[in-house]
């Protein structure tokens, strides 16, 4: 009798691992607009990279905050 409990939970427990697997997954990824869209460059270095992990100031951006310090290459 124990074995088929056993046995049970164990399919239970697949189951729900196997929906799991196959849902997709929220929070893992950002939303699809905005992964891709919005590049922008870094006013120091030109590196590109998304706008939400940009720091910016005064209209430009800037890839870390060490190049938001030193500010614009140009300037
Ligand atoms: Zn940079």
């Amino acid at each position: 009798m124990t074995k088929l409990i056993l046995i049970a939970v164990a399919v239970f427990v697949l189951l729900w691992l196997l929906r799991r697997a196959l849902a997709p997954r929220k929070g893992d990824a950002p939303p699809p607009g905005e992964a891709k869209g919005d590049l922008v460059s870094c006013a120091h270095c030109g590196v590109n990279l998304p706008k939400a992990e940009a720091r910016s100031a005064g209209g430009r951006h800037y890839c870390s905050e060490e190049h938001w310090r030193a500010g614009p290459r140009d300037g």
